[in-house]
């Protein structure tokens, strides 16, 4: 049985004034009302990392994730922040080959394999993404897509170390539109994904890795979506930016 995990994404949003409010909302919402033990993460800005982090102190339900790593070690590369640093930081989870950043950032799957492995050698877990646009969809190679993303960047790994990571579905045309892929499509791809990683890794291993489906979850669908027997969770944008809206999504998982 695996864990389920409702992680936010917040993006580039909110003052510190404003994450610290919404993080302390949530906590308190989790705690009265969330039975239960699904894993929580909140995927701030670095900026928010430690401070949100320190918020948490010892609460075992939520934690901290970064949006995103450099695929360097160290060194003069201005702007950008090492898997070592967040680690340094205690923080336990990273966001990668999100697709605004494959989008907007011109991510491709050799940087993202760099990324990944460097936030493996740090001790980091990677909530791993991938997702078809739009036109893929409407083609029908949508299958293909996911799979070849998944199998581009983690299929390099060991069977050891692959069952670290935390996938998320995140299909392009979902995200921020409000409109969700229906939960049989969520199911179908996510069964499509873990088939690919038993094709390679064997059925233990695959039945043991998280895969998170991602894409206007809310209060109203993630109960359906979570219901699903290949949806461990969720990676939640716009949602999880309002307390009460999150703590229902959580309380759907
Ligand atoms: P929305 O929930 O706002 O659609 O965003 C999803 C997402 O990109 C999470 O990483």
């Amino acid at each position: 049985m695996r864990q389920k995990i409702v992680a936010g994404n917040w993006k580039m949003n909110k003052t510190l004034e404003e994450a610290n409010i919404l993080a302390s909302e949530i906590t308190g919402m989790v705690a009265d009302e969330v039975k239960g033990d699904v894993k929580i993460i909140f995927c701030v800005p670095f900026p928010y990392l430690l401070p949100i982090k320190n918020q948490l102190g010892n609460n075992t339900r939520i934690s901290v994730g970064a949006q995103n790593c450099s695929e360097h070690e160290s060194g003069a590369y201005t702007g950008e922040t090492s898997a070592a640093m967040l680690k340094s930081l205690g923080v336990p989870y990273v966001i990668l080959g999100h697709s605004e950043r494959r989008q907007y950032f011109g991510e491709d799957a050799a940087l993202l394999t760099k990324k990944t492995d460097i936030a493996l050698k740090h001790g980091l877990t990677p909530i791993f993404c991938c997702g078809e646009p739009l036109e893929v969809r409407e083609s029908n190679g949508h299958e293909a897509l996911v799979k070849k993303q998944v199998e581009e960047s983690l299929f390099h790994l060991d069977a050891d170390t692959i069952k670290k990571i935390i996938i998320a579905y995140e299909p392009v045309w979902a995200i921020g539109t409000g409109k969700t892929a229906s939960a049989q499509q969520a199911q179908d791809m996510h069964a499509v994904i873990r088939k690919h990683l038993a094709s390679k890794y064997g059925q233990a291993v695959a039945d043991s890795i998280a895969i998170l489906y991602g894409g206007s979850v809310n209060a109203a669908n993630a109960k359906e979506l979570f219901a699903c027997p290949d949806v461990d969770g969720g990676l939640v944008g716009g949602a999880s930016l309002k307390s009460r809206e999150f703590a229902e999504v959580i309380k759907g998982a």
